[in-house]
């Protein structure tokens, strides 16, 4: 457990207590080492999410998140992966999580309204820009410094939407209290409506102190759940008591929708006046440049004098899972493979990659020409059928100490070049080559 205690993440995060553990992750203080700034990591370890069967929808709602910047959404700053392990770099939430408030018992209307406030902001906003959270509860419900709640884990809902598949297996995880019925039924469900629900049932908690639907026998919780079969206590006010009539339908059709919530005369009572500054940092032009944490800060040339210079990819949290992970997500980053193009990815800095490649050029009696930013030219000079063979390889920086090399026939005969490719080019980067990308089978890395 102690495993990662005191150790330095990518030269930049000093590990420190276990701060808390779900299904999936074991999340841990850290401190950025540059900035002294508190941050949380979480540690996924690969081949549980591989098990999961990460969707690729979902995949690509982490590279969303990385753009959506809420006060009442736990930033997720930076997104890293070792061969084993996923590391989320997130914003580390000092008030620890909300329902431990509700340890010393229920809260007044006002102060679960302004919760319910927030969260009801954080996740309309996170619905406008089409990331739905499917696992809110109280573990995912966090409180800053200054007592401002964060829903976690928004947009990381494939790792929770696994345990959902079956509404029963799920109980092993945690408790299904929190889930729609819809999901329960397992009919299909509509992520909108069933966070609707899930925000429902946290309001109720606030106020009651207890759960709505709960029942010692799972089964006859699952049955209570499915008909909404609850009562609301006498001390709720009338106005709350009919907005959560509202929200707690079990019929995710008629159930009330966000909008209709915040319009609602109950929550809007008290509702700070200045509407909430929620910036995104989408840059329509630069769609999947967004992602600066992957781009190592200028001056880390002066740390690292020999550091060529080496294109950063542009990628984002998703692609970097993706190829992390050994997916192949075809279409988003690799167009198709017609052309013979290897991809790889290796933890060798550019400029061992670049002697590396040097060597087998040499072997090959390739003569190598170096471009600008990382490019690599591999040609064979005597004639082959079509011409003089010619290899281009490019190096992408995906952080600091990874990087994704392509591969591609840029002249002469496509046979000659599979041959060359398969016999000696891949044989003789095995050594350095952490995982190939887009056709071996994904599971190939992990046993
Ligand atoms: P699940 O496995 O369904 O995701 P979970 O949300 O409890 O369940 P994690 O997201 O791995 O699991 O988090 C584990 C615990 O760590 C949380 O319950 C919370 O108490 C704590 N935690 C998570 N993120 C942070 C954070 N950013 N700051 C402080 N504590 C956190
Ligand atoms: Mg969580």
């Amino acid at each position: 457990m102690m495993e990662h205690k005191g150790k330095v993440l990518m030269e930049k995060y000093e590990l420190g207590r276990l701060l808390g553990q779900g299904t999936f992750a074991k999340v841990y203080y850290a401190r950025n080492l540059e900035t002294s700034q508190s941050v949380a990591v979480k540690v996924i370890d690969k081949e549980k999410i591989l098990k999961a069967e990460l969707a690729e929808q979902t995949l690509t709602e982490v590279s969303v998140m990385r753009l959506i910047k809420h006060p009442n959404v736990l930033e997720l700053y930076e997104v890293m992966a070792t061969k084993t392990k996923i590391y989320f770099i997130m914003e580390y939430a000092k008030g620890g999580e909300l329902f431990n408030k509700l340890a010393k018992g229920r809260l007044r209307e006002e102060r679960a309204r302004k919760y319910f406030q927030q969260l009801i902001s954080a996740v309309d906003f996170c619905h406008s820009r089409g990331v739905y959270h499917r696992d809110l509860k109280p573990e995912n419900l966090l409180l800053d410094e200054n007592g401002t709640l964060k829903v976690s884990d928004f947009g990381l809902s494939a790792l929770s939407d696994s345990k959902k598949q079956d509404g029963l297996f799920h109980t092993t995880c945690g408790t299904p209290a929190y889930v729609a019925p819809e999901i329960i039924r397992g009919k299909g469900y509509d992520g909108a409506e069933s966070d609707i629900w899930s925000c429902g049932v946290i309001l109720y908690v606030l106020l009651a102190g207890y759960l709505p639907l709960h029942d010692s026998n799972l089964m006859a919780m699952y049955r209570k759940i499915s008909k909404g079969d609850y009562a609301i206590p006498s001390w709720f006010s009338t106005d709350v008591r009919k907005l959560l009539t509202r929200i707690l339908d079990p019929n995710p059709k008629t159930r009330v929708s966000l909008a209709k919530i915040m319009d609602n005369p109950w929550f809007k009572k008290r509702l700070n006046s200045k509407p909430i500054e929620a910036k995104t940092e989408v840059n329509e032009s630069l769609p999947l440049d967004g992602d600066k944490a992957l781009v190592p800060p200028k001056n880390d040339a002066i740390n690292e004098p020999k550091r060529e210079l080496i294109k950063p990819a542009k990628m984002n949290a998703f692609d970097i899972i993706s190829l992390s992970t050994g997916f192949d997500l075809s279409g988003l980053f690799v167009e198709n493979n017609q052309k013979g193009e290897a991809k790889f990815t290796t933890t060798l800095p550019a400029s061992n990659i670049i002697s590396k490649l040097e060597d087998i050029a040499r072997e090959l009696r390739l003569h190598v020409t170096k471009k600008e930013r990382g490019m690599l030219k591999l040609e064979r000079l005597e004639e082959g059928r079509k011409g003089g063979l010619s290899i281009d390889a490019d190096i992408y920086e995906l952080s600091s100490s990874f990087h994704l090399v392509e591969m591609k026939k840029a002249a002469g005969d496509t046979l000659e070049y599979h041959i060359m490719l398969k016999q000696d080019i891949r044989p003789a980067l095995e050594d350095i080559v952490w995982a190939w990308q887009g056709e071996e089978p994904r599971l190939q890395h992990y046993h």
